[in-house]
């Protein structure tokens, strides 16, 4: 058996080591290590230009921004969000003494069907908390009307949309707020990292002060603030690779053309977002193993992981399924078939810029042909 790096889903591409070092000098020179120092100040700057946002604070991970967010915003009583997206979405509401109410998804799109919202807002709902999942926008226009209908604030949980535009706007404008996560699995990363995009200043203001334990300045605290502070460290890594980060996406997209070329008419495999389709950012590249396939999603996982290519279930299980929220009434798996038959069929295949075309041969090749494949010969 021959000794291969494993492929996982995703990994992150860094520049090389030599480009970081003038920013740490920089560091260790003026010795500002956090607290807004000027890699901070620059790194909002430039991620203002560079998104097309105008206000937008940057915090040490996605979970605090969105946490944050619903404080800033004095979330409370219940939230209409979805099943089908990663954990901290839901955690972020309880952590603020909010019941997340679930929402079934789209079966195209598999966001938030905003046909299901209406029927689910009682009077204790104050907001939305839509995904754009896997950088596909949400029908924002449809879930607004909701939103303006009822009085309701809108939170994106933009995590997976860095850099996705609509009708030539960036997507992270829509709604009162929208939350972007820089982990080191997303498109863009600052190893940990996250950020709010605001719409006026006096909210990023708010945003700041809360992110800063609530003060003001030295003597005066506004609110019970949080340590949500990105170091100067995490924002000059951002600094650089957001140098790369167009190249990086037209690489993305590359892979994302070769799966869905590969795919086009398959049985029983559906490509979510396909390439050339829609907005994307090819941040993740979802397929749909349905009962037309010779194998189950879980027997493709497990074949793949076989030939050390590391696929992922994203979003399996649902996070109405988790022990704290599967008592909920909205967690019944009857209230979210379509978000559950997602959750049973998807899995998201390798996609990052290093990505070797003879490695993606190889994936796509065992998802063609999974019994002839070279799993015989194992
Ligand atoms: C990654 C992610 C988060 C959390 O971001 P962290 O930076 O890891 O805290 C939240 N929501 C979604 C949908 C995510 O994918």
């Amino acid at each position: 058996m021959s000794k291969r790096q494993p492929i996982y889903v995703t990994q992150p591409e860094l520049p090389p080591l030599e480009e970081f070092t003038p920013y740490l000098e920089q560091i260790w020179s003026n010795r500002l290590l956090t607290n807004g120092g000027p890699f901070h100040q620059q790194l909002e700057q430039e991620l203002c230009r560079h998104l097309g946002v105008e206000y937008i604070s940057l915090f040490a991970n996605g979970t605090l921004a969105l946490l944050t967010a619903l404080q800033a915003l004095r979330i409370t009583g219940e939230v209409i969000t979805t099943p089908y997206s990663f954990v901290a979405t839901s955690h972020s509401l309880l952590w603020n003494g909010i019941t997340p109410v679930f929402v079934d998804i789209d079966p195209v799109n598999l966001n938030l069907d905003p046909a299901k919202i209406e029927s689910a807002i009682t009077p204790r709902t104050t907001a939305i908390m839509p995904v754009h999942c896997y950088g596909e926008p949400c029908d924002t226009r449809a879930i607004q009307a909701i939103a303006d209908n009822y009085n309701l604030k809108v939170i994106y949980d933009a995590a997976h949309a860095f850099g996705v535009e609509q009708d030539g706007a960036s997507i992270l404008n829509c709604g009162d707020l929208s939350v972007l996560s820089f982990h080191a699995t997303k498109v863009f990363n600052t190893f940990e990292g996250g950020a709010i995009v605001s719409p006026d200043a006096r909210t990023k203001q708010r945003i700041d002060r809360l992110k800063n334990f609530g003060f003001v300045d030295e003597t005066t605290v506004v609110a019970a603030g949080i340590n949500g502070k990105m170091s100067e460290i995490n924002a000059a890594f951002g600094l650089l690779q957001l140098k790369g980060v167009e190249a990086a996406m037209v690489a993305r997209r590359k892979v994302a053309c070769r799966y869905t070329e590969a795919f086009e008419g398959l049985a029983g495999i559906t490509c979510v977002r396909p390439a050339g389709r829609g907005p994307a950012n090819h941040s993740y590249f979802p397929i749909l193993v349905g009962p037309g396939y010779p194998l189950g999603r879980d027997a493709l996982h497990a074949l793949l992981k076989e030939h050390d290519i590391v696929a992922r279930r994203y979003f399996y299980p649902l996070i109405s399924s988790f022990p704290m929220y599967r008592g909920m009434l909205s967690a019944a798996a009857e209230n979210l078939p379509v978000a559950s038959r997602a959750a049973d069929q998807v899995l998201c295949l390798p996609i990052y810029p290093g990505l070797a075309e003879d490695d993606q041969q190889r994936i796509i090749d065992l998802i063609l042909d999974p019994q002839v494949s070279p799993a015989g010969a194992r």
